[in-house]
C-alpha cells in the first residue's frame, strides 16, 4: 500500500488548499508555489504514486486528468494563448511529491522545453 501524501489530505479537504475542480475521479487546486501566472495541478483521488504505476484500469481516471485540464485551461482564459501540462515522474523526472499530479502552467510565454 502506498504511503499517502500531503495531496491525499487536500482531496478529502482536511487541509486547505484552493479547490478549483473535484468530481469522482479527479481534483484539481492551485499549485501552493504558482511558477506562472496559472499553474494548477490535477490529481487522480486514487493514490498512484508515479506514471510507473498506472494500470490499464486506470487509463478512464487518467484521461480525465486531461479534459479537465482542458476545461481549467479554457476557465483560466489561457487556452487560446497556450499552456503546458507537465507529470514528473521519480527522482531523475524531479518529482517531489509521491502523488501523481498534472501541473497545468500557462499566462506567460514558456520558451521552450523546461529542463534542468
Ligand atoms: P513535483 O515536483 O512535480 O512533484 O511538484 C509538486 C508540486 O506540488 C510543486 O509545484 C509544489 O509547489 C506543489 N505543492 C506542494 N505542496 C502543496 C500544497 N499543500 N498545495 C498546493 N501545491 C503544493
Amino acid at each position: 500500500m502506498a504511503e499517502e501524501t500531503i495531496f491525499s489530505k487536500i482531496i478529502r479537504k482536511e487541509i486547505p488548499a484552493d479547490v478549483l475542480y473535484q468530481d469522482e475521479m479527479v481534483t484539481a487546486f492551485r499549485d501552493i508555489n504558482p511558477r506562472a501566472p496559472s499553474h494548477i495541478l490535477i490529481i487522480p483521488n486514487k493514490l498512484l504514486p508515479t506514471v510507473n504505476d498506472i494500470e490499464a484500469d486506470d487509463e478512464a481516471m487518467m484521461g480525465r486528468l486531461f479534459t479537465v485540464a482542458r476545461k481549467l485551461a479554457k476557465d483560466e482564459g489561457i487556452a487560446e494563448n497556450g499552456y503546458r501540462l507537465i507529470v514528473n515522474c521519480n527522482p531523475h523526472g524531479g518529482q517531489e511529491v509521491y502523488h501523481i499530479h498534472m501541473h497545468l502552467v500557462g499566462g506567460r510565454p514558456l520558451g521552450p522545453m523546461i529542463v534542468g
